[in-house]
């Protein structure tokens, strides 16, 4: 098993790590999570976007006619460590990139790919998820929200619940109940929705992380062309997943893991136990080697599953064990760190006795909502049981 790059790969590594050490924006740059509350903020954010893509970095897979490159997976995934290695600023159109843009590319209308492709990768227009609603979480397929095509429009009323990035979007793909008569699954459709469309509310919900990253949004008669139809009528629940999967795919990076791991242990060493580095200490360390082995298998699976994506093999299951292994790992490594940080852990950013600025306390909550964000563990432990290993489905309960 050969686990290096091939050497041109290392020659393009070294160009993408110069450009960043040039043109990474500074320490403290304030463009972190999803606390996008501020206007400038916002406009900042797309700033960088815009300037990696102008650098060539962004979706590099991506045919050339729609904006990318046509690059292969091994080159992407070089810009993708290196961004993470140098801690560089997550995109602000990610969902764009990473959940709408590969779907419409499998799934949309010529139309639709040179309508919205190219303003995904410039950050012109942002996107967000309209799936989740009051009830339907894990259960997606009970979802409520209506759609009448009424001429050439289809007509929008319901409401969607945890949405994240709904306040500053251009965009949402959102799934609709086009036909109340047929079974869940079979009558629901794909629609992409202009945030300012007459008719529809957006109310900010506060996380427990004390930032407002998602929202409520209502739709009152909302008109929505028909173009705007991904996929075929009824028939949204095939580009639904198609999304999932990406998003299991985006949630589950393991550089990222490995980038949060490595912080752990840097400030294992900065932290103290009876006046010696915390790092010394045998339990500290028993602990550290436990998350090392985990993270070390993360990245294994990582290997594999890029083999298995540029070999073109069928993939399997995968998006749900990375889904579900380093949401819950990047947990317990913030978990780690509060334990280490001790009494000093609860001091947010604006306390002088704050240590690492105060991230680990705000990263702690942030990465519990990953573990439920894009479907929770247990519903990925249900994938995986059920298609990956071929146990008996669970039973169904009858509604009621
Ligand atoms: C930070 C964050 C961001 C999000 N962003 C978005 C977004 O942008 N767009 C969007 O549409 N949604 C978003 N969501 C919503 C997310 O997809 C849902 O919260 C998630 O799918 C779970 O649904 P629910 O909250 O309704 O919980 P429920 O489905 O009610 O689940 C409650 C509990 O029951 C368990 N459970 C449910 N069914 C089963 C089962 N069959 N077997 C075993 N256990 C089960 C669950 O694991 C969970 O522990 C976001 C959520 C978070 C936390």
């Amino acid at each position: 098993m050969d686990l290096t790059y091939p050497p041109q790969y290392e020659d393009f590594r070294r160009e993408v790590r110069a450009w960043l050490r040039r043109n990474l924006p500074a320490r403290g740059h304030g463009l972190g999570g999803l606390e996008y509350d501020d206007p400038r903020r916002v406009e900042r954010a797309k700033q960088w976007q815009r300037k990696l893509y102008g650098a060539g970095y962004v979706a590099m897979t991506w045919p050339k006619e729609y904006g990318g490159q046509g690059a292969d997976v091994l080159t992407q995934a070089i810009v993708h460590e290196e961004l993470v290695r140098a801690q560089a600023p997550p995109l602000i159109g990610q969902m764009g990139i990473q959940m709408v843009g590969p779907t419409l590319i499998q799934f949309g209308s010529e139309e639709q790919k040179r309508r919205f492709l190219p303003k995904i990768l410039t950050a012109e227009e942002i996107w967000c998820q309209g799936y989740s609603e009051p009830n339907a979480g894990s259960d997606l397929a009970s979802l409520q929200t209506r759609a009448e095509l009424v001429g050439d429009e289809f007509i929008v009323n319901g409401q969607k619940i945890w949405t994240s990035n709904a306040q500053f979007a251009d965009w949402m793909f959102c799934l609709v109940r086009t036909d109340p008569q047929a079974p869940k699954h079979r009558g629901i459709s794909y629609l992409l929705i202009e945030m300012k469309s007459p008719g529809i509310r957006v109310r900010p919900l506060v996380q427990m992380t004390g930032e407002r990253g998602f929202n409520e949004v209502c739709f009152e008669n909302v008109r929505v062309p028909c173009e705007n139809l991904v996929g075929e009528l009824n028939q949204g629940w095939q580009v639904a997943q198609a999304t999932l999967l990406h998003e299991r795919n985006m949630l589950g990076a393991a550089t990222t893991t490995q980038e949060l791991f490595a912080r752990l242990v840097r400030l294992a060493k900065l932290c103290t136990r009876q006046g010696r580095p915390a790092v010394e200490d045998p339990v500290v360390r028993q602990r550290l080697g436990a998350l090392a082995m985990r993270v070390e298998a993360m990245r294994f699976h990582a290997y594999r599953q890029l083999t298995t994506t540029v070999l073109g093999r069928p993939r399997g299951i995968e998006a749900s064990v990375n889904k579900l292994v380093s949401t819950e790992l990047n947990h317990d490594i913030t978990g780690c760190a509060l334990d280490l940080l001790a009494s000093y852990a609860t001091q947010t950013s604006e306390s002088k006795f704050a240590v690492d600025r105060g991230k680990w306390i705000r990263e702690f909550m942030f990465t519990l909502g990953m573990i439920i964000g894009g479907g929770t563990s247990e519903i990925q432990k249900n994938i995986i049981a059920e298609r990956g290993l071929g146990l008996p489905r669970e039973p169904r309960v009858a509604p009621g």
